[in-house]
């Protein structure tokens, strides 16, 4: 029997299980999906610059936390599967040219300033000049403005995520498809894990199955709030790469891979478990392409994917322990930031399992807290995708 059985397999369940057999425990890790399919997989990989000044909130706290085992975890990774997992810092542009996004990029300029954020300030000339592919662009007015974060870094998911199944297998990690249909409970533990393939039992339990995590939490009386919310990319072939660093535009981004391909992101629907990918989303994608880098001679979409992101109502992840029950812990919500937050989040939740006290800042995060709408909330982020398709130059 495991000690620890943690139901899902995408990075967040990978990274801990990777994290637990590091510290000695036998663990297990229960999937239903392939790796291609879960939302890791098909994440940007974008990693913003992060604040850790006196002024941070927990999120920047932990996500500056997390960040920092990237980079760690990405040299040991490299040393024990011999996969690089493409961590590097690019940096980012972030542009605009409609009034409203000038005025949207100044606010993030302020956030970014205030946390210490390294920030270049460009007009549309010196926009052109960093990232000669948007001269276009500027001389037709759709960008006038940007602001450089040499910082910004970006992964390639789908090498970490092969990484972190290498470093798990050679871990020890037994690793089993199947599919968790219900939780055997026992007075104040859960005694199993039942699955179309049998039961699976271990001393412990850990929820990390990403947008499906509520469902399993409610048999556990937790409410969680993690809804799905789908986002669609797609990767396009240059004859050469055009850019040199990851352009955000509002909330879409081109980040340039050092293959010469583009990957195009991502939409933000709110659209129930449906994780299919649309003509109507991978048109808007290439319409912002096109807007920002012209028609390019040679250019081909070589594919479209789209993944179910786990959006908590407040936008933060929820880790810790499941209130009522000795024996299950939760890591789940970490909405457009589980690539980034995955280290962080596995290193936290293997403290607690170990019974280590938490950072008093990771109450923020605590199964138990109350969700309120903040800036960073799904909400918020759905009613910015309808404010910027009405938004006038
Ligand atoms: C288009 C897009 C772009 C993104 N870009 C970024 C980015 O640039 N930077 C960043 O940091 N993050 C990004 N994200 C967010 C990030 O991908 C997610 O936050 C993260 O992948 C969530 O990981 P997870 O392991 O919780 O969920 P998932 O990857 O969805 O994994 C869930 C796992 O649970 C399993 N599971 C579910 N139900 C069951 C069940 N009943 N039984 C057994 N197993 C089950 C699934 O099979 C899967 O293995 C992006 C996401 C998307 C979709």
């Amino acid at each position: 029997m495991a000690d620890c059985c943690i139901i899902g397999g995408g990075v967040i369940g990978l990274s801990l299980a990777r994290e637990l057999a590091g510290r000695g425990a036998a663990v297990e890790v229960v999937c239903r999906d392939p790796v291609e399919r879960t939302a890791s997989w098909a994440a940007a990989g974008i990693f913003p610059p992060v604040a850790d000044g006196p002024a941070a909130t927990a999120l920047e706290r932990f996500t500056a936390f997390s960040d920092r085992l990237h980079w760690q975890w990405a040299d040991e990774l490299r040393a024990e599967t011999g996969i690089d997992n493409g961590l590097r810092r690019c940096g980012g542009l972030h542009v605009a040219g409609t009034r409203a996004g000038r005025e949207r990029l100044a606010a993030a300029r302020t956030r970014w300033l205030a946390a210490r954020v390294r920030c270049i300030d460009c007009d549309g000339a010196a926009v052109a000049v960093a990232e000669p592919a948007l001269a276009g662009a500027v001389a037709r007015g759709t960008v006038s403005a940007g602001v450089i974060l040499p910082d910004e870094a970006q992964i390639r998911p789908s090498r970490h995520l092969d990484a972190l199944l290498a470093s798990c297998r050679a871990r020890g990690v037994r690793i089993t498809t199947a599919t968790v249909q219900g939780l055997e409970l026992d007075g104040r533990r859960v005694g199993g894990v039942r699955t179309d393939g049998g039961t699976v039992r271990a001393e412990r339990y850990c929820l990390a199955a990403g947008s499906w995590s509520e469902g399993l939490a409610a048999a556990l009386g937790l409410a969680l709030s993690t809804r799905p919310i789908r986002g669609q990319i797609v990767l396009v072939r240059l004859p050469r790469q055009l850019l040199s660093r990851i352009v955000s535009f509002g909330l879409d981004y081109l980040v340039p891979r050092p293959d010469g391909r583009l990957l195009v992101g991502a939409t933000i629907e709110d659209v129930g478990f449906d994780d299919r990918t649309t003509a109507a989303g991978e048109d808007g994608l290439i319409d912002v392409a096109r807007r920002l880098l012209g028609d390019v001679d040679g250019a081909v979409v070589e594919r479209s994917w789209s993944g179910l992101r786990p959006g908590n109502r407040d936008g933060r992840p929820t880790l810790g322990p499941v209130p009522g029950w000795e024996n299950v812990w939760v890591t789940t919500g970490h909405f457009r930031a589980g690539m980034h937050l995955s280290t962080g989040s596995a290193v936290a939740v293997a403290d607690m399992l170990d019974g280590a006290v938490p950072a008093p800042w990771l109450d923020a995060f605590a199964p138990w807290r109350a969700m309120e709408s903040d800036d960073e909330s799904v909400d918020a982020y759905l009613a910015r995708v309808e404010t910027a398709a009405v938004s006038p130059p």
